[in-house]
């Protein structure tokens, strides 16, 4: 073994007092066995999960398994204790009591669980030209022309007239059938490629083939049309009215797939925000006996804005945490005053591609960790919730006590564009809140990528976040 070089008078001020976030492949390459290890387990949590609906089956699934019981106002809760509450089927909160009183604070980490996609609309069936579709309306910030020519499975439900809900899911297991949207030949593309690329494929142009043979009648003046429907009734007993009581969306039927010769990078659909919807609902689950009270929710309509009464702009986060007060005999307002909350949410990775919207020195990386986001927003910080100093140096200091591999950024330069999350809503209930997530690259696209040991750290940050503050 050669003698360490003695480092320079320079060298050693530039240690103690400058600052860079390593790659964890050179730090710890003990943790590419663990990441992948625990990756396995995120990657089937994709493939179950592709809708808000499922992701909520299939937590509380976990849950349950875990020993979570659903919440009952009438019980009394001892410290370990675990519960859960569903709302309307879309988003899902779990609990697990802390040996403090609960107006000493609560932890809480919300991830959302929607995800962008091409909704039916609610009259989506049509023939023409001898080809049956369907209509669809995009969900969230899609980039249109990323959605042609991708293979597409149908997930959702319908209430039938009497009350049934059918759960529909064509696409997804071996054998099946799936869905697409068409795009033009290069050879007939001149004038299509004379538009600008968010009009690559416009908005009514999402239109699905799902299917293209005619029912046997020369008297019925759509029977390619008639055929899709009478396919749709013989598996799921639906008929055309039933599209106005339904909720369908269009995702990619793709599996979750290990990226790159190494298998560092996972390729999927929606990874965000599931990639800490997983992560939470792990976290939570091997939380035992935990200082705070802690409140994992997984939520909808994030993408849209957490609009409705399943996303966090709702009261359903504040009644959850009153009916816990009331258990406890608290006054909810005090146990808000003091909580802390994670807004669990992905951050766009540095693309070396396309670096000039980012600004290297506040941009996150692959592979350099989960990554913390003092304020989201747009232009001026608009819509930010910027998180304060002192909530920043909780949330650290809970992670560097844990060794866990994190990183500052910034969604992109200044003025490049801009988003939220979840945090200005969880900051109107007087709770501190910051965001902390994956650098995700690719994001919104059909096929994702994150970083198998960003996925593995940001699950260990919630474990931190959730026991040792
Ligand atoms: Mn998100
Ligand atoms: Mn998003």
């Amino acid at each position: 073994m050669a003698e360490e070089k003695e480092k320079s008078a320079g060298k050693l001020l530039e240690e103690q007092l400058g600052w860079s976030f390593p790659h964890i492949g050179k730090k710890a390459p003990e943790q590419v066995k663990e990441a992948a290890a625990f990756c396995e387990g995120y990657k089937a949590f994709l493939d179950r999960g592709k809708t808000e609906r499922e992701c909520v089956d299939l937590a509380v699934d976990m849950l349950e398994k875990a020993g979570y019981c659903p919440l009952d106002l009438s019980a009394h809760y001892e410290p370990g204790d675990k519960v859960y509450l569903v709302n309307r089927g879309k988003s899902v909160l779990a609990t697990t009591f802390g040996r403090e009183p609960l107006d000493k604070g609560v932890r809480l980490n919300g991830a959302h669980i929607d995800s962008p996609r091409l909704d039916l609309k609610p009259s989506p069936l049509y023939e023409k030209n001898e080809i049956a579709y369907f209509k669809t309306h995009y969900y969230g910030g899609i980039r249109k022309y990323q959605w042609g020519t991708v293979p597409l499975a149908i997930h959702g439900v319908a209430v039938k007239k009497d009350g049934e809900r059918v759960n529909i899911r064509i696409g997804e297991e071996p054998g099946d059938p799936v869905f697409c949207v068409t795009d033009l030949l290069p050879h007939l593309a001149a004038k299509q490629n004379e538009r600008k690329l968010g009009e690559g494929l416009k908005g009514e142009e999402l239109n699905i083939v799902i299917g293209s043979l005619p029912f046997q009648d020369e008297a019925v003046k759509e029977p390619v049309k008639l055929m899709a429907l009478k396919l749709l009734n013989e598996k799921y007993g639906i008929t055309e009215a039933d599209f106005f009581r339904a909720e369908i969306e269009m995702v990619p039927a793709q599996k979750a797939v290990d990226v790159g010769l190494d298998r560092s990078l996972i390729g999927a659909y929606g990874q965000d925000d599931r990639v800490c919807a997983y992560t939470a609902l792990m976290a939570e689950i091997e939380t035992v006996s935990p200082l705070y009270t802690t409140i994992t929710v997984l939520t909808d309509k994030e993408e849209i804005g957490s609009e409705g009464n399943t996303g966090m702009n709702s009261a359903y986060l504040r009644h959850y945490i009153e009916d816990l007060a009331e258990l406890s005999q608290v006054r909810a307002r005090q146990v808000m005053r003091n909580a802390l909350c994670l807004s669990s949410d992905v951050n766009a990775a540095y693309d070396p591609t396309f670096s000039d919207v980012f600004e290297a020195n506040n941009a996150s990386y692959i592979n350099k960790g989960c990554v913390l986001t003092k304020y989201t927003g747009a232009r001026g910080k608009s819509g930010a919730n910027d998180a304060s100093a002192e909530t920043m140096a909780q949330v650290i200091a809970a992670m560097d006590k844990e060794g866990v591999y994190w990183q500052a950024g910034e969604l992109g330069a200044v003025d490049q564009g801009g988003g939220g999350t979840i945090a200005k809503y969880v900051a109107q209930l007087d709770i501190d809140v910051v965001d902390l997530g994956v650098p995700v690259l690719s994001m919104h696209a059909p096929f994702e990528l994150v970083s198998k040991l960003d996925v593995y750290n940001t699950y260990k940050a919630f474990k931190a976040f959730l026991n040792f503050l």
